[in-house]
């Protein structure tokens, strides 16, 4: 059986970000950059007054004494016709260039105006209030790196780089399939021996919080006839998962079905708990008719073979906290590669355990928990958890907490490393 790096690596050694497609800045949020950003121009593009007031030789500043003339103004778009020579200040508004011969801009509230004539109540240095050209980025220089997710500041920046259209992965999309004779619709009122079909509504939603897009293909029962169709349906995404079937029960059909359907088995079972069932394959996608005529005739000369695409499949345990924690293990971690996200991984946060904490079990434990950011950093607290089958904890938590494998108290202060969420 895998430990949960190894399966990891299996998962993504088999994985590389979706093409390149062109997106409207505006529509760029939640993607990921697919090629470096680089400035084209300096920023700012040319020295530029921090402040509304006057811009000066500083060496004229002589507080009480100098009463210097002035002798322009210049508004933010405007450029000065003339440059300050000895004895004169010109009145300048903030973001608006520097004017040739002034070194230093004195805020309008350090000084008196009357008529043409400014005096000063305080001295200043050179190069007060000026931002010199090319002091925030400089022509040339990699602002973002491939792989950034895109968030406001992301797009501001971008913005202020030129780029009206932005290069970022095409998101994958992401088909739920929730298996089980014993589930019915959210709307309905379970019967004897039925359960609400919850994890399809979590699913879909940790991955459009991931960024991918959820599809959803409904319940399949527990037979071959039912569900080879529709798994057959799902293979046509970029990724499927299926909640349910894959554990050691009679009607476990999912990975029979998945073998049939030439989805080929990368792995089934990782040491882990919650989750051990997990089962994870790949499916390349037949070429289609009309991609085998194109390599045919020839039309397609140079480019790659034609391919049919490929779908990578998670049959995910059905309880529903093995279904949510083995989604944020390794499924976000597949759909954050395919959106081109670097890295891929999900980032550990070390924490100090707040109180001692029983753990017992022959596998690395993900418990649910709670973390604190406290003046004396990360804090975590698992939360009241009654195994995989008790999602009412989960709402409580914000994170999961390693508990590595074995039989042991923790005690208060420990530190332990944890997965928000
Ligand atoms: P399975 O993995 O199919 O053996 O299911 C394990 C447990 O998870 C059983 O108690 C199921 O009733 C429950 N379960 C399976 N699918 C779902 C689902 N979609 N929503 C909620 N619970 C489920
Ligand atoms: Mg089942």
């Amino acid at each position: 059986m895998l430990t949960v790096s190894e399966a990891l690596a299996a998962i993504l050694e088999r994985l590389e970000p979706l093409p390149v497609v062109s997106l409207p800045l505006r529509e760029s949020l939640g993607r990921v950059l697919a090629t470096p950003a680089v400035c084209d121009l300096d920023s700012p593009p040319f020295d530029k007054s921090l402040m509304d007031g006057y811009a000066v030789r500083a060496a004229d500043v002589v507080p009480g004494e100098a009463r210097l003339e002035v002798v322009e103004e210049v508004m933010a778009g405007q450029v000065a016709s003339r440059s300050v020579e000895a004895g004169q200040a010109i009145r300048i508004m903030t973001g608006a260039p520097i004017p040739a011969g002034a070194d230093a801009v004195v805020p309008v509230e350090q000084s008196d105006c009357t008529g043409n004539f400014v005096t000063f109540r305080t001295p200043i240095p050179p190069g007060r209030n000026i931002m010199v050209r090319g002091k925030s980025m400089r022509a040339g220089q990699t602002i973002l790196p491939a792989g950034r997710w895109i968030r406001p500041q992301e797009v501001g920046s971008l913005a202020e780089l030129g780029l009206a259209e932005v290069p970022v992965h095409r998101p994958p999309t992401v088909a739920v399939l929730s298996t089980g004779d014993e589930l019915v619709e959210v709307g309905e009122r379970p019967g004897p021996g039925q359960i609400r079909n919850s994890n399809e509504s979590m699913l879909l939603a940790q991955i459009t919080r991931t960024g991918g897009i959820p599809v959803s293909l409904g319940i399949a029962r527990d037979t071959l006839a039912e569900l080879r169709p529709r798994i057959a349906a799902g293979l046509e995404q970029d990724m499927l998962l299926l909640s349910g079937g894959v554990s050691a029960g009679k009607l476990d059909l999912v990975p029979g079905v998945l073998e049939s359907l030439r989805v080929r088995q990368v792995f089934h079972k990782v040491q882990l708990k919650p989750g051990q069932p997990l089962w994870f394959g790949v499916y390349d996608r037949p070429v289609s008719e009309e991609g085998l005529r194109e390599k045919k005739t020839g039309s397609s000369a140079g480019e790659p073979p034609a391919s049919g695409g490929r779908c990578y499949v998670f049959g995910l345990p059905g309880n529903p906290v093995s279904s949510m924690v083995c989604f944020e293990l390794f499924a976000r971690t597949a759909v954050r590669r395919l959106m081109g996200v670097t890295p891929a991984e999900i980032p550990g946060l070390r924490a100090r355990l707040k109180q001692a904490h029983d753990c017992r079990g022959n596998r690395p434990t993900y418990h649910p928990a709670h973390v604190e950011l406290t003046d004396e950093g990360a804090v975590v607290e698992p939360v009241l958890w009654q195994g995989s089958a008790d999602l009412s904890g989960t709402v409580e938590a914000n994170a999961l907490v390693l508990f590595p494998e074995g039989d042991r108290t923790y005690t208060a202060g420990e530190w332990l490393t944890a997965y928000l969420w």
